[in-house]
């Protein structure tokens, strides 16, 4: 009798250890299941951001198409393969920069302004007051909307020269294209360390300048001596480069001139002269 309340005991206590052990087991599947749901929606290809010029049909981005509360600004669709634009940039180098580099851009500047008043801001006023916000909001505020700008202007269809109002404005302003030509060069092989190279649209006369900002500063912030409308940019960043060209800058530069998508900075030039007063402060 004493030993089969032994067994008994022994028995009850099994079955504690077991269905005790059975639920942590759930609840280890539970937690797992958790995990593998994704942290976080991917983002949806950007569309508000998206137009067409009506010629040939590209994709250009519109000025006033990014006037939009920031925090619902999208993570765009890169216009192209990313075997697109060989061989002057390669496949490799267009995917680690679109889908690393501005992707961490893009993410970082939501993390910036999230539950601050900047959420409801378009990117234009951020731009504009930039000099009164954090450094993280500069830096991916500004990689977010430069890269932008860069992947649509190049095109494997690209190269050649403006046509247009936009060749007569640079012949206007610079003499000729290539005097136009040689001072984006210039501006682009000699900035020092990271940055971009820009030709831009004065936001008060309208008239086209060559300029170049530093890191992933551009010439709409109000940190900029010359104020505009970026049209056309080149991202002399190594990471732009340098698996292809290594330390050869000059070499990018030069090869860039074969892709630069005249359609798209055409587009954005004349479209950016009719809706100028909205960026006006
Ligand atoms: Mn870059």
């Amino acid at each position: 009798m004493k030993n089969y309340a032994k067994h008994l005991l022994f028995f009850a206590a099994a079955i504690m250890i077991a269905t005790a052990s059975m639920a942590q087991v759930k609840l280890k599947k539970a937690s797992a299941a958790k995990k593998q749901q994704p942290a976080k929606q991917e983002a949806a290809p950007i569309n508000i951001n998206m137009g067409t010029t009506g010629q040939k049909g590209d994709k250009t981005l519109y000025a006033d198409e990014w006037t939009v509360p920031a925090s619902t600004l999208k993570f765009m669709q890169l216009p192209y393969a990313y075997d697109a634009l060989e061989p002057v940039i390669d496949k490799l180098t267009v995917e680690i920069h679109y889908s690393r580099h501005h992707r961490a851009y893009y993410d970082n500047f939501l993390k910036a302004i999230a539950g601050t008043d900047m959420e409801k801001m378009n990117i234009y006023d951020i731009f504009f007051k930039i000099s009164d916000l954090p450094a993280a909001v500069r830096n991916n505020a500004g990689g977010y909307f430069n890269h932008a700008l860069y992947w649509h202007n190049m095109s494997q269809k690209g190269g050649g020269n403006p046509s247009g109002e936009l060749a007569r404005a640079i012949d206007r302003t610079f003499g000729s294209f290539d005097e136009f030509k040689k001072r984006f060069d210039d501006a682009a092989k000699t900035r020092f360390g990271s940055g971009w190279a820009w030709l831009a649209v004065d936001l008060k006369s309208g008239e086209l300048f060559v300029s170049s900002t530093a890191n992933q500063d551009n010439p709409l912030m109000n940190t900029e001596s010359n104020r505009g409308f970026p049209i056309l940019g080149i991202d002399v960043w190594e990471h732009a480069y340098y698996l292809k060209y290594q330390n050869k800058r000059a070499d990018y530069v030069e090869s860039f001139w074969k892709i630069i998508n005249w359609n798209d900075v055409e587009a954005r030039y004349t479209h950016f002269l009719q809706t100028r007063e909205k960026f006006l402060r």
